[in-house]
């Protein structure tokens, strides 16, 4: 691992206000709904909002730098995190670990940043618990057999991990009413436009 999952906040952060308090912003949905597309058209548009940097034990997929989409740790690695109190949240997730270093999200919110976190159903649960004032935002898809489309078109992932994550993606559906807000992820701009009255006109 080239850096650590609690490394200090990187030079370019400034607060935005000095007085206004951060605010923190869960994303949810299911694996292959758009999440991640949507955040980061969100994130060219608002780049004062701060993503938060997962720890997570799966391999990273072509493309993924370490540091900037995942901090890929191993599993002796990610328990003595949890076990040192290092993650806000954490959950198995297809047979692999991921979370939350809390440590960048409490710098940044005591900077006055918005931080995102983009997570799945049992770490959103758990921040509604230990941070009930986060805004928890559900992405929902058209449907499932349009979700099933999306995860097979993107072609990462074996059939056994696409059938694990079409499997989690009906429990997560399930549970979209647990939050505050729920946006279906039919056409980009108007999910984005609602994610964006969702966060600035609330
Ligand atoms: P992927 O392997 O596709 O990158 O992520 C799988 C799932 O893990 C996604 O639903 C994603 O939102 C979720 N996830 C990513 N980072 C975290 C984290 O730090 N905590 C939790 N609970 N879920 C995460």
């Amino acid at each position: 691992m080239s850096s650590s999952p609690v490394s200090p906040l990187p030079n370019s952060v400034a607060p935005v206000s000095s007085t206004k308090p951060g605010k923190l912003v869960v994303f949810t949905g299911p694996s292959g709904v758009g999440k991640g597309t949507l955040l980061q058209q969100l994130l060219e548009r608002h780049p004062e909002i701060h993503l938060s940097i997962s720890a997570t034990t799966r391999q990273p997929r072509p493309g993924e730098a370490e540091g900037q989409h995942y901090y890929f740790v191993g599993q002796d690695t990610f328990k003595q995190m949890v076990a040192a109190g290092q993650l806000l949240e954490w959950a198995e997730f297809a047979g692999n670990y991921y979370g939350t270093p809390s440590e960048p999200v409490y710098q940044q919110i005591e900077a006055g940043r918005w931080v995102v976190l983009e997570i799945e159903l049992e770490g959103a649960r758990q921040i509604q618990q230990t941070y009930p004032e986060a805004l928890r935002i559900f992405i929902l898809p058209p449907s499932l057999a349009e979700l099933e489309k999306r995860l097979r078109a993107r072609s990462q992932d074996s059939e056994a991990a696409i059938a694990r994550r079409l499997q989690r993606a009906r429990i997560e559906v399930a549970a979209a009413d647990e939050f505050d807000i729920q946006i279906v992820n039919d056409s980009l701009d108007q999910a984005l436009q609602q994610l964006e009255q969702a966060l600035f006109d609330g």
